[in-house]
């Protein structure tokens, strides 16, 4: 190593005495790397020569790399202003009908990212496959949402009398059985009281009693009377047509106000997600908690994620679709996942339709079993 110093010494470079103490440093530590790296350096006393030739070019190579390296990185600066400002308006992220297999949503690279980037979202795999085998599962069978679903209220009715029952059935509908709530809107509607006028002008314990054993019946009944007075006062007793102004309203949550666009207004903004809609993508693994594979913790969480790839023509019949499959075969507790079409293509089959104890595999040879005989 001494050696090695004490002729780079005698090297011819023209250097000066500020900056000769650090080129000095930078070549001893090349040439120790030489060092250890070079077998042919170590062996022979007759290789010094050669020693010395190899640090020459060494410490040529590094005088010459190091403006490239700094051009270099000035073109990438440069680059990447140029696709920054290259970047499309946001506008141009609007939803259209994607092609292929491929859905996309809106993700922001950063809090304080004034543009926002598209990400491609792929959907999960054999999503078709799985929404063919529960279409085909549901047209086998009835479920109560099929005839007493929110959709189905008041569809006698003029049409702005309809946009109130649907408004209320959405209300009355959360935390509550499709029946239940399918008989206290027929009570109402029996009594004349599924119009703004006449639920404004009625008491409140009147209310309470025609729509009991809905869930929450005593607050709902309240709400009931306060949205009937906020809809006379401003939508001259029709109800408003727009998601936020829905929202605005006492008891109407996402899940309702997109129903409420949907089956009222014919206006598709997002999916109607409820409990089962939110237990059931859990269960296929379509909707994970965002940037990571975790399941969602909320119907609004679903909803983001379901949006994120679903095909738009698919929004709207989803909801029935998945209520009735959860009604029938998906079930809150104990799921059917004997009878399911699906269960080989569902990450949860058996998870939780069976004593805890038994194994997957045993539960395969058991279903195996049951469909041999
Ligand atoms: S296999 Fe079981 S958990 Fe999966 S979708 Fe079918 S019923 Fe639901």
């Amino acid at each position: 190593m001494l050696f090695q110093l004490r002729n780079y010494t005698h090297l011819p470079f023209a250097l000066t005495k500020t900056n000769f103490a650090s080129r000095m440093h930078t070549a001893a530590v090349s040439v120790k790397a030489e060092m250890t790296s070079s077998d042919h350096n170590a062996k022979s006393e007759s290789s010094k020569s050669s020693s010395v030739s190899e640090v020459r070019v060494f410490a040529r190579k590094r005088r010459l790399i190091k403006p490239e390296v700094i051009t270099e990185n000035v073109v990438k600066v440069e680059l990447q202003d140029q696709k920054l400002s290259n970047l499309p308006d946001i506008e141009e992220f609007a939803y259209k009908k994607p092609s292929g297999n491929v859905y996309s949503r809106k993700s922001k690279l950063t809090s304080n990212a004034p543009i926002e980037i598209e990400t491609e979202v792929k959907p999960p795999p054999n999503w078709v496959k799985v929404l063919e085998g529960i279409r085909e599962m549901r047209s086998l069978e009835d479920a109560p949402v099929d005839s007493m679903g929110c959709e189905k209220a008041g569809s006698s009715l003029p049409p702005k009398e309809r946009r109130f029952a649907v408004l209320v059935s959405s209300l009355l509908s959360s935390q509550t059985k499709d029946n239940v709530t399918h008989g206290a809107i027929q009570r109402l509607l029996e009594n004349d009281l599924l119009k703004a006028e006449t639920v404004e002008g009625a008491d409140e314990s009147t209310l309470k009693d025609l729509i009991y054993p809905v869930g929450f019946y005593t607050r709902k009944a309240t709400n009931m009377k306060k949205i009937a007075k906020l809809c006379l006062l401003k939508y001259d007793g029709d109800i408003p047509d727009t998601l936020e102004a829905l929202l605005s309203l006492p008891g109407i949550g996402p899940k309702m106000a997109h129903l409420v666009m949907n089956v009222a207004w014919n206006n598709v903004q997002g999916i109607c997600v409820d409990t089962h809609v939110h237990r059931i993508c859990n269960r296929l693994g379509w909707v994970s908690r965002p940037g990571s594979k975790a399941p969602t913790k909320t119907p609004e969480e679903t909803r983001e994620s379901l949006q994120a790839w679903l095909p738009k023509e698919e929004w709207v019949p989803i909801n029935p679709l998945l209520v009735g499959f959860g009604q029938t075969i998906c079930t809150p507790l104990r799921p059917s996942c004997g009878l399911c079409s699906i269960n080989e293509l569902c990450p949860s089959a058996y998870q939780e339709a069976t004593p805890k104890k038994m194994s997957r595999t045993k539960l395969k040879l058991t279903k195996t079993e049951e469909s041999d005989s």
